[in-house]
């Protein structure tokens, strides 16, 4: 078999076989296949897309270039959650102390920042001292007595995704359902888990530009979890400006500080308390051998109100101080978030404009921080932990030219002119109050 004659085929939009796609995978993981190759070979896919048997074996193939953690050994139900990627979600960094203080286990197997999206990695790393490259034992142990832990993609689990993630991120390949829904669910599948809820970003600032699309890459990867026996569900949340108030690495740390001190903005509560509602939810579900039937509205109102309990009674703030401790981090730092390295200058962004915000595009503020030095223009760039930005006001807020819309936080001043551009031309001013937008938009079942 040779590359080429793959690469040619689906470019030619025919079907590939098994057989091809791992002698794909494994010749590129052994280095016989360049980057150039591979590259060819991602670009085809997003023009052609695949059939759901190519998805389905593709991520198969991509699980079993690794290892698949065994947890057999904790009996309570473990689940997870993942973000197809947004600008300022932060939710994962919220969502797994505040479910394991529930007595629910989370192993989750993080990614870093990928394209104009921010990754929980990236984010993490921003406190001194943390360490996400823990080893397998080492995470299992932290899954077993903290209730949860969050490391970066090792050798040892799907390799083949970490390696793809990479490329993908420079070669503008990342926004093809099913590389996503291989990517996604060969980390998740990979990670011993009974449930797993996924958060299916869908706008502006999402790889998913619309529904539709945004739907099929949901039930793609619903479809393979519940096949490869992980209950699985999808909720669609919207991502047409940044969720929060903060976007960028060190910023977006002290955010989830303080949410896990109770203090959240409206639209990042209500991703938070939906995701958690379904992750409880569905650890209920796991010992059934039944599908998990829809949760009612009431039910989830009532998995709502215990979210908020046990963001209330300290139990998941004492649980981020435990992880941060764990994983080798200064925990002193949920204490006093001020020691999460800040910026040496900020700089107040103003327009010359009165009136209510129609709309803040997420894509073009995730591209503005990163040229702040938040984000990777190149593969292996290093990033800025401290850089970003705080959004003081978002859409429907009313605004005036004295007010600053946004502060930027930076430390070299490259691209500050293009970031400002960039992100005062994803601003839309006008004299009326816009109609507001629910941030839940479905949930794929
Ligand atoms: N998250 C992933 O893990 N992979 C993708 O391709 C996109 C988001």
């Amino acid at each position: 078999m040779r590359a080429y004659d793959i690469i040619k085929k689906k470019r030619d939009g025919a079907e590939l076989s098994r057989e091809e796609l791992s002698f794909l995978i494994s010749a590129y993981l052994s280095n016989k296949i360049p980057d150039y190759q591979m590259s060819s070979f991602l670009m085809a896919v997003y023009f052609r897309g695949m059939t759901d048997a190519e998805t389905i074996a593709l991520t198969e193939l991509m699980l079993a270039s690794g290892s698949r953690l065994d947890f057999s050994d904790i009996s309570t139900p473990k689940v997870d959650k993942h973000s197809t990627g947004g600008v300022g979600d932060k939710t994962s960094i919220i969502l797994a102390p505040l479910i394991a203080a529930m007595n629910v286990k989370v192993p989750m197997i993080a990614g870093r920042g990928l394209g104009h999206t921010g990754g929980t990695i990236d984010k993490l790393e921003s406190i001194p001292g943390l360490r996400t490259d823990l080893s397998i034992k080492e995470f299992k142990d932290n899954v077993k007595g903290l209730g949860f832990s969050i490391i970066s993609q090792t050798d040892e689990i799907a390799p083949a995704d970490k390696k793809l993630y990479s490329l993908r991120d420079v070669t503008a390949t990342v926004e093809s359902i099913p590389l996503i829904a291989a990517s996604i669910m060969s980390k998740k599948l990979a990670e011993g888990l009974g449930g797993l809820v996924l958060d299916v970003k869908v706008g502006k600032g999402a790889f998913m530009k619309n529904i539709r699309d945004a739907g099929k890459l949901a039930s793609t990867m619903v479809h393979i979890g519940n096949a490869m026996g992980v209950k699985t569900i999808a909720v669609l949340t919207g991502m047409n400006q940044p969720l929060g108030k903060t976007i960028g690495n060190g910023l977006e740390i002290k955010e989830c500080i303080s949410a896990l001190r109770g203090k959240m903005p409206d639209d990042l509560k209500e991703v938070v308390l939906t995701l958690g509602a379904w992750m409880v939810y569905i650890a209920g579900c796991v010992t059934e051998e039944a599908e998990a039937p829809r949760l009612s509205e009431r039910m989830l109102m009532a998995y709502k109100l215990k979210l908020i309990d046990f963001i209330e009674n300290g139990g998941a703030f004492k649980k981020f101080v435990e992880f941060v401790d764990a994983q080798y981090g200064d925990p002193g730092v949920a204490f006093k978030p001020d020691m999460i390295p800040s910026a040496a200058r900020v700089k107040e962004i103003r327009i010359p404009a009165k009136g209510y915000i129609q709309e803040m595009d997420a894509e073009k503020a995730g591209i503005a921080s990163m040229l702040l030095g938040a984000g990777r223009q190149q593969a292996g760039d290093r990033i800025d932990h401290s850089a970003g930005i705080v959004l003081n006001k978002k859409t429907g807020d009313y605004i005036t030219p004295d007010e600053p819309v946004a502060m930027f936080h930076y430390n070299d001043e490259t691209h500050i002119n293009e970031a400002e551009e960039i992100f005062i031309s994803g601003l839309q001013v006008g004299d009326i109050p816009p109609d507001k937008k629910p941030v839940i938009i479905d949930v794929v079942i």
